[in-house]
């Protein structure tokens, strides 16, 4: 992955005088988008500006450990305007790992009303909007945090990166790549790894926090999906899961439980891709994971109003729970019949 210089000195020249920063996550908020988001902030804080993280909705239970959270404003629960207001005052806006608007749903319009500040991207997604004035989207890099780390580096230099920097820049390279396990890694990522490290982070206690960290009625909410909820089809190379509103309530559900269910369908030898559908107040969201050169992102984008990465994708399905599934199995046998599930 070659950064483009260009770029590197118009954010250079853009941040030479202290400004007012809006620096934005996307809707459920994961380890990449909130780390990533806290590790910029600390930095610009440090070079003099002015810095508000905003993120539409709360984020995971698990992630509370993560250095400078608390700051973050939830704009879902902004009862005294402040999102608005640093938005409004914002001389530039950072939009880090998400690569559309529609992925902050309310806050988008909020944004809208600031046409004035300058806009920028550091993604790593699919097809972003072209709507920016400067940006760094690269869909090779495996996490937001690896590619923001990549930016310091050419632009201050990797001394720059504190270790509160590097703990919440390491979940994101740790959780978006799987724990490290993902194609997407690269020789050039445990460089970076390694430069995290020397800060002095205790990376078993990251792990610890992110992955062992879940409640009781998580665990059993998981036991439940898989033993009573996974249905194996099309020759047991595809799966899907379901969790209704009700069956949330059952096990004590908080926001962040089903994280990382869609993925264990794919320990099965023969699994080819899964999914898991969610059921929220208005929509059902959609989770999808794939092997190899199996497309969920063209998947997601065709089929429900999504996108992402190619290995792992996502959207949205307005109907009910009975008629998305029965949708999601018409669109599987489409997809294979075109020749796209081999
Ligand atoms: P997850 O399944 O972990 O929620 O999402 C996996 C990936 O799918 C995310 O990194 C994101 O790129 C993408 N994604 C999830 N939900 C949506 C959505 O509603 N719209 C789009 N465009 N992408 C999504
Ligand atoms: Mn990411």
């Amino acid at each position: 992955m070659q950064l483009d210089q260009q770029k590197i000195e118009s954010l250079r020249a853009m941040l030479a005088e202290p400004k007012s920063v809006v620096i934005l996550a996307h809707t459920n908020p994961d380890g990449d988008a909130i780390g990533s988001s806290l590790a910029w902030a600390e930095l610009l804080t440090k070079n003099g500006h002015s810095v508000t993280c905003i993120i539409p909705n709360r984020y995971p239970y698990y992630l509370e450990f993560m250095p400078g959270i608390r700051t973050m404003l939830n704009y879902k629960n902004d009862t005294d305007g402040s999102t608005e207001k640093a938005v409004r005052e914002a001389d530039i806006i950072f939009c880090l790992d998400f690569h559309t608007m529609s992925r902050l749903e309310g806050l988008g319009d909020v944004i809208e009303g600031n046409r004035e500040a300058k806009r920028v991207l550091i993604d790593h997604h699919l097809d972003p909007v072209q709507d920016f004035d400067l940006m760094f989207s690269y869909s090779e890099a495996s996490s937001t945090c690896y590619l923001l780390a990549r930016i310091i580096e050419q632009l201050y230099g990797l001394e720059h990166i504190s270790a509160t920097m590097a703990e919440n820049l390491f979940v994101g390279m740790m959780t978006d790549t799987g724990n490290f396990a993902f194609s997407t890694v690269t020789p050039d990522l445990f460089r970076m790894v390694s430069v995290m490290a020397a800060t002095g982070i205790s990376i078993p206690a990251i792990h610890n926090n992110v992955y062992n960290s879940f409640t009781e009625g998580r665990a059993r909410l998981f036991g439940y999906v898989i033993n009573r909820k996974m249905k194996i089809f099309h020759n047991g190379t595809v799966a899907h899961m379901s969790l209704t509103e009700k069956e949330m309530r059952r096990f004590w559900f908080q926001q962040g439980d089903s994280e990382g269910f869609v993925n264990y369908p794919l320990t099965i030898k023969k699994m080819k891709m899964s999914a898991m559908f969610t059921e929220h107040s208005d929509f059902i969201r959609v989770s999808l994971r794939s092997r190899g050169d199996i497309d969920v992102n063209l998947f997601a984008q065709r089929f429900f109003n999504g996108g992402g990465h190619r290995n792992a994708a996502g959207g949205k399905s307005f109907v009910s729970m009975e008629e998305t599934l029965k949708h999601y199995e018409e669109c599987v046998a489409l997809y294979a019949k075109e020749g796209n599930l081999k």
